[in-house]
């Protein structure tokens, strides 16, 4: 089944967030594969966002990505990846409806408290990089009460 990396950036840490944020994919239906708390360095913050290094604003989303732990998880389901990003809310907390998770606790976008995957082949990627050890290896019995 489809899987996505989910990410709650330092502010959604501090912020008391990580209960909100998991129950929420937890409660749509979503799978926990992998989670866990880290801190990461520079170097790896620009890996992750390799394809925004161009961007005027990629110093300071680095800088805001190593400034406390993350959550890092892998989330599965049907089309979880482009759910997720619904979920989540658009990038801009201003554009992003309320009921979404930036739209209901982010104001700005470089404190826009969580990351997801953007396509299937980013998940891929993303989950490589941040889940180097593999992920868990489980199947939820609600299975049937959730898929037809
Ligand atoms: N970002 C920012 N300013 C911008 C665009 C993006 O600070 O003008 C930050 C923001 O935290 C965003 C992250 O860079 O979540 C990655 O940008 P992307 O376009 O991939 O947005 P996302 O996929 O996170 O919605
Ligand atoms: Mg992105």
């Amino acid at each position: 089944m489809e899987q996505t990396f989910i990410m709650i950036k330092p502010d959604g840490v501090q912020r008391g967030l990580v209960g909100e944020i998991i129950s929420r994919f937890e409660k749509k239906g979503f799978y926990l594969k992998g989670l866990k708390m880290m801190n990461v360095d520079r170097s790896f913050a620009q890996t992750h966002y390799a394809d925004l290094s161009a961007k005027p604003f990629f110093p300071g989303l680095v800088e805001y990505i190593i400034s406390g732990p993350v959550v890092a998880m892998v989330w599965e389901g049907k089309n979880v990846v482009v759910t997720g990003r619904k979920i989540i809310g658009a990038t801009n907390p201003s554009d992003a409806s309320p009921g979404t998770i930036r739209g209901d606790y982010a104001i700005v976008m470089g404190r826009n408290v969580i990351h997801g995957s953007d396509s299937i082949e980013s998940a891929r990627k993303e989950i490589a990089l941040w889940f180097p050890e593999g992920i868990a290896q489980w199947q939820s019995n609600l299975h049937p009460w959730i898929y037809e």
